[in-house]
């Protein structure tokens, strides 16, 4: 989600982006974030699960996200570090409309010979491999995407409907994405990905619903990254202590609640009490 910059120059509440804030939670506890200057969430998911394993020690076993975070990049790093993968790519929403009938003109509906290595375009032609795209990612990493061309698409009653540039049709295929996709589709579907996503809308997105509007906390009151973390982090903590309450009044143990509160604000009353003789400390040093 985006954390807002205070200045409001249309003067319609359309605030700047500042800060694109990532957070990881579980039973709707806060249990770590980032801040990251890129607006892009793909970007981001590999350094935040870095982030947890510099805070835990360790990776998650599984990780949960939206189609925002659906990239080759992404899903090969889980595959590489034994997450288990329960991330939408895009269309992964769109196929699963009832109604969805996929675009037969589509490279992906088209017939693929896997041992031959080529395509059969939609009137039965054989579309060869031509070579191989490269490209490189903001991040750095380079896809691979494998160039098949039809032998002739002059004449084709077809060709209207099939492609607009000139020549013989050119398609490119990611096969190492699309492989990442059908495994994605594949535990998405099954009983626990249909369990993870419905987990989903209640556990980050909720935890943003409680945050940006039910404690109006939308933007940052401290300037620099450093300052900013520590906002945050001050807020995930008695974000974190607020719902631990919650779910012991819940649970009926309300009388464990009030010996947490209790003893929270004892802490905090000593804390704040060292804080202000520190500063009495060097005030004086500096009189
Ligand atoms: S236009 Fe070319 S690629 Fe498309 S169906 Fe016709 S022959 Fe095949």
């Amino acid at each position: 989600t985006f954390m807002r910059m205070k200045e409001d120059a249309m003067k319609n509440g359309q605030t700047k982006p500042g800060y694109n804030l990532q957070i990881g939670t579980e039973n709707q506890f806060l249990i770590d974030f980032r801040l990251f200057p890129n607006p892009t969430d793909t970007l981001t998911l590999i350094p935040f699960f870095h982030s947890f394993q510099h805070r835990y020690n360790r990776l998650p076993a599984v990780g949960v996200a939206d189609s925002g975070y659906g990239s080759e990049e992404n899903y090969r790093f889980m595959q590489e570090n034994g997450i288990e993968a329960f991330v939408k790519y895009n269309f992964f929403h769109k196929e699963q409309r009832p109604r969805y009938t996929p675009n037969p003109f589509h490279a992906e509906s088209l017939h693929y010979n896997t041992e031959e290595d080529y395509y059969v375009c939609p009137m039965g032609q054989r579309m060869n491999r031509i070579g191989t795209r490269r490209d490189k990612t903001a991040s750095g990493y380079i896809t691979e995407s494998a160039r098949y061309k039809a032998q002739n698409c002059e004449g084709c009653p077809l060709r209207g409907s099939c492609f607009k540039a000139q020549g013989n049709r050119i398609i490119e295929v990611n096969h190492r994405l699309n492989q990442y996709k059908r495994q994605a589709r594949e535990i998405l579907l099954s009983e626990e990905g249909i369990k993870h996503r419905g987990r989903r809308c209640i556990e980050p997105e909720a935890v943003f619903g409680q945050m940006k509007y039910n404690m109006a906390y939308r933007r940052f009151r401290h300037k620099g990254e450093d300052k900013v973390t520590m906002d945050f982090a001050f807020f995930a903590i008695a974000f974190n202590i607020k719902k631990m309450c919650a779910k012991l009044l819940k649970a009926g143990k309300g009388g464990t609640a009030r010996i947490i509160c209790i003893l929270i604000r004892t802490i905090m009353t000593q804390y704040t009490r060292n804080i202000a003789a520190y500063y009495q400390i060097s005030e004086k040093r500096v009189a």
